[in-house]
């Protein structure tokens, strides 16, 4: 079974000296969460603090996207090379990042394997719109992202992979656990598989959608849910930390 994970996305918030505290509180409270990765994303400007927050913690960093060039002309990137030293993983191709900034499939393969080539642990995010989801095409939507997002890719060790319906993000609505169980047992599991055959079995599959510390527990009851990847509900240690309880609970 894959390892269970629950990653924190921060996303535009916290400024360096918030960060700092809510890695040390975070941090404090890992021990008690029980057999869970925790991974903390912060803005990159926050990165180095939160790092030195976790110092000596099980607790790992993340960065929340990051461009495939390793150098150049390209105002506001940071490459993977940058994020060396500073953080173990990167989210790769957030629902907000492919809407609001032009991520196509195309740059969240290339920056799936700029992440490997650099030893960083890409989590990779699909998600269908609730357009899509009416048309009934949220399955096929979903493959081609992971098909797309993985193209040329061999090595699933170190990947991750988050199911993040869009409609359910910053929402409240979170997707049932069974919604989630049937994209993530079915289209996301066969499609890895087929890529990567037995080596697919190791890749943990997070939730991501409003989950929360009352309905966490439930989407890690399923089999082929490994964990989530958390907005909001990140945000405050109490509350990241029960996520993390109830998911190490439901996998015990
Ligand atoms: C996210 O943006 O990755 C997310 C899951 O957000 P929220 O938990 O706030 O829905």
């Amino acid at each position: 079974m894959p390892a269970s994970v629950v990653a924190g996305n921060w996303k535009m918030n916290t400024t360096v000296s918030e960060a700092a505290a809510l890695a040390a509180g975070i941090r404090d409270g890992a021990a008690a969460a029980g057999n869970v990765e925790l991974v903390l994303c912060p803005p990159f400007v926050s990165l180095a603090a939160v790092r030195d927050a976790v110092k000596g913690s099980a607790v790992k960093v993340g960065a929340q996207n990051m461009h495939f060039q390793e150098s150049g002309a390209f105002t506001g990137e940071v490459s993977p090379g940058m994020l060396k030293g500073l953080c173990d993983y990167v989210i790769i191709g957030h629902s907000e990042r492919r809407q609001m900034f032009g991520e196509t499939d195309e740059s969240v393969n290339n920056k799936v394997k700029a992440a490997q080539a650099a030893g960083l642990k890409p989590i990779l995010c699909v998600g269908e719109s609730l357009e899509q989801r009416e048309q009934g095409k949220a399955s096929d939507v979903i493959s081609g992202q992971i098909r797309a997002g993985l193209q040329g890719v061999s090595d699933a060790s170190d990947l991750i992979v988050a199911y993040e319906p869009i409609w359910a993000i910053g929402t409240g609505q979170a997707a049932t656990p069974e919604i989630a169980a049937e994209i993530m047992g079915a289209a996301i599991f066969e499609t890895l598989r087929g890529i990567f055959s037995g080596a697919a079995d190791n890749v943990p599959l997070l939730y991501g959608g409003s989950m929360n510390a009352s309905n966490s527990g439930e989407f890690a009851a399923q089999d082929c849910i490994h964990g989530g990847l958390i907005g909001g509900a990140a945000l405050q240690a109490e509350q990241f930390l029960a996520v993390a309880a109830a998911v190490a609970a439901a996998k015990a």
